[in-house]
């Protein structure tokens, strides 16, 4: 057994002599297990509930999920050949000893199979416990380690602890014992809050992140209040005073809609955009913006014919794809009030034409500014009887001496067409195909001259590379 603070071993034991679970420990446990059933479907689309065995016919696919119409509740399709499966949820229970909060955790294993008619049977075990005042988290017997996985065993000695080094985690998250917060947090500012229909609407939550991010922030108790319970769990990342408007970022009309389908942070977001008061879409538009891609593609087309589209292609749409695919549609000039190009029938097919363009369009453009900038830069050519120094004249210029220095330069083709710096190829007068030195100028200085592969000058080249220099950029008498 690791090292664990005294005032932590004393609690320990207190805690192991007089554990007797909540009063509603055994409610909260059904409520939880609950979700540890299935469909088990059988021939002619009939499945039956093992939850409430209703029998009931359903189209989806087995692995789908379908609802109960008698008990309500969501479970997964599965086939009656199915011999066993399990099922594992985490528990968190809150307690206060001797005036200090600890959270322990707890593993809810619960197993069925085809001889039983699938009716499960579960076991609960406490494997962790963390006491956050002393940022001290133990464990007991029952958990293991095995690579990066944390199996918890239904067996094994629960009073034997040992400080746990965050090294791994375990999972913080689970579903947190609602009833018993009015007595834990009596003391606390939150004495008025009502937590235990708080919990019940967020479960399962990381309980740590709640703790730590939310329950902290001025701001939780107010969403509490206002019955945004999914938003509390996000409070930090709303301030707690000035209008509805000014914290939400959508207008009061829409805070009924809100609470009724206690929308998250993230279904607040489509919302904000979508201004319709249409669960369904926002959830479905949430399910599609896992690298929030819609705030960019709605630069391009509104949010509803993003909906449309995917809608058209049954959701089958690589959202980055079409985001580029409308950058270089915009770019190029294609008119995306047009059905047929906002709609795109073959995307990918579609995407890659308008990439060739646009990258040919944007050469286009790159090589007329270059030429333009190669026309004021010429003044600066200058030899000796060795060497030349000339400025760049193209993409394919800079492309070149990139392929020939093993060097960056071709990444410069736009700073040096927008005049941010200028490129120039230093040469042997007798090679002058064969690059030599690539020399960046700002603000008539060298600010970088290199051979190949990055490599230093050699003496006479840098005395050649000075003379220009003063001579040439700075126009002074040498
Ligand atoms: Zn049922």
């Amino acid at each position: 057994m690791g090292y664990i603070k005294k005032s932590v071993r004393e609690k320990l034991v207190l805690m192991d002599d007089n554990n007797t679970m909540p009063k509603k420990w055994d409610k909260f446990i059904d409520e939880v297990r609950i979700n540890h059933n299935l469909l088990i479907k059988g021939r002619k689309n009939l499945v039956k509930c093992t939850n409430c065995d209703f029998e009931f016919i359903s189209k989806k696919e087995i692995g789908k999920y379908d609802k109960c119409p008698n008990c309500k509740n969501t479970y997964q399709i599965r086939s009656n050949k199915l011999k066993s499966d399990y099922f594992i949820d985490r528990i968190i229970l809150i307690n206060r000893i001797k005036g200090e909060l600890v959270y322990r955790y707890f593993e809810i294993y619960s197993r069925c199979n085809k001889n039983n008619n699938y009716k499960s049977s579960s076991s609960v075990t406490e494997f962790a416990r963390t006491f956050p005042r002393n940022y001290t988290t133990v464990v007991n017997e029952r958990m293991s380690k095995c690579q990066c996985n944390i199996y918890i065993n239904h067996y094994g000695d629960p009073k034997k602890w040992r400080e746990y080094t965050r090294n791994y985690g375990f999972g913080e998250g689970g579903y947190v014992y609602p009833y018993n917060f009015k007595e834990v947090f009596s003391n606390t500012k939150w004495k008025y809050i009502n937590f235990t229909k708080f919990i019940k609407k967020v479960n399962p939550i990381s309980f740590n992140y709640l703790y730590e991010n939310c329950m902290c922030c001025d701001s939780f108790e107010m969403l509490i209040k206002l019955k945004l319970y999914n938003l509390a769990v996000d409070a930090s990342k709303f301030a707690s005073n000035g209008s509805f408007n000014q914290i939400f970022g959508i207008s009061k009309d829409y805070y009924e809609f809100m609470k009724r389908n206690n929308i998250t942070f993230e279904e607040l977001k489509i919302l904000r955009t979508l201004k319709e008061k249409n669960i369904r879409k926002v959830r479905y538009l949430n399910e599609y913006d896992r690298d929030e891609i819609i705030d960019e593609i709605v630069k391009y087309i509104s949010i509803n014919k993003l909906y449309d589209y995917l809608i058209m292609n049954k959701g089958d749409v690589h959202l980055s794809t079409y985001r580029d695919y409308l950058k270089f549609a915009k770019a190029l000039g294609l008119d995306l009030n047009n059905k047929k190009y906002v709609f795109p029938d073959n995307l990918q097919k579609r995407h890659d034409e308008l990439e060739k363009y646009y990258k040919i369009h944007n050469r286009k453009i790159l090589n007329n500014l270059i030429s333009k900038r190669y026309e004021l830069l010429k003044e600066n050519i200058y030899k000796d009887k060795n060497f030349i120094i000339i400025p760049a004249k193209s993409v394919e210029a800079l492309e070149d001496e990139s392929r020939q220095q093993s060097n960056c330069v071709r990444t410069y083709s736009e700073k040096y067409a927008e005049g941010k710096a200028d490129i120039y190829f230093m040469r042997l007068l007798k090679s002058k195909n064969k690059s030599l030195v690539t020399v960046e100028v700002r603000n008539n200085r060298v600010v970088q001259s290199r051979t190949k592969y990055n490599n230093s000058l050699e003496e006479k080249q840098l005395k050649f590379l000075k003379l220009w220099e003063t001579k040439i950029l700075q126009k002074c008498l040498v």
